[in-house]
């Protein structure tokens, strides 16, 4: 079973003057078999990372995988810090300079293990991923970098589509991960339980279309349902099954 363990709790804070205070969440995924690390901060972020590591009895080596779920700054910082790992920075995967032609695009998950897989989570940028890790003591726990800034962006749909680039990609991609994982660990925020009523898909529609309807025609392009060119531009969401795949070894 795996070991959840975050490392820096992700944050987003508006400055007086005008700035954004954030980072992303770190997260460490401590496994019988591997031992992951989601997401890498910022580079100041160094230190944080080297003492959570120790404080679990882990040096950077110890690191079989690293995920980053997409490449904003506040996210990548560390990659260097693990060398010897496999490096899946959204969709590409790789150890040193090999890469693994994975057909994210397809929306086929990446399995590290039977516990842990690698879903392609597009919109926030065009190749976000999510970790879902199974059969932990919380059941399955999503960690899912900017496809949710905060657990309040449940309701606040404003909250994650002002960041990003393709709202109706992403809004499709939350809709597959609020399916499935029973918690979640969001880019900004704390980790939170997923509320039943967000299991149905309905409840998310009704809350995009209250959104939608105090909004312009400008943003409302974007919605459910109405994207011009849903079936050129969107991407299929991974299935519960993931196909076969070749795997680098760590
Ligand atoms: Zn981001």
């Amino acid at each position: 079973m795996y070991d959840i363990i975050i490392l820096k709790e992700g944050y987003t804070h508006l400055e007086p003057h005008g700035t954004l205070r954030a980072c992303g969440s770190i997260t460490l995924l401590k496994g019988p078999r591997h031992n992951i690390i989601v997401d890498t901060g910022n580079p100041w972020d160094r230190e944080t990372l080297l003492q959570g590591l120790g404080a679990q009895g882990l040096k950077p080596e110890d690191i079989h995988y690293v995920v980053c779920s997409h490449g904003h700054s506040d996210h990548i910082g560390n990659l260097n810090l693990f060398p010897a790992a496999v490096h899946c920075v959204g969709f590409d995967i790789c150890r040193q300079d090999e890469y693994l032609l994975h057909e994210f695009k397809q929306g086929i998950p990446y399995e590290i293990d039977e516990d842990v897989e690698i879903w392609p989570t597009p919109g926030h940028t065009g190749s976000d991923v999510s970790v879902l890790v199974k059969r932990t003591n919380l059941g399955t726990v999503a960690v899912a970098g900017d496809l949710f800034e905060c657990e309040a962006d449940l309701d606040c749909p404003g909250l994650w589509q002002e960041n990003s680039e393709r709202p109706h990609l992403q809004q499709q991609s939350r809709i597959a991960v609020l399916d499935v994982a029973d918690y979640i660990i969001p880019g900004h925020g704390p980790m939170f339980q997923v509320p039943p009523e967000y299991k149905k898909q309905m409840r998310v529609i009704m809350i995009m279309e209250e959104h939608y309807s105090s909004s312009d025609m400008t943003t409302r392009t974007e919605s459910p349902g109405v994207q011009p060119d849903d079936a050129s531009t969107s991407q299929p969401t991974p299935t519960s099954q993931p196909k076969p795949h070749v795997s680098i070894s760590p």
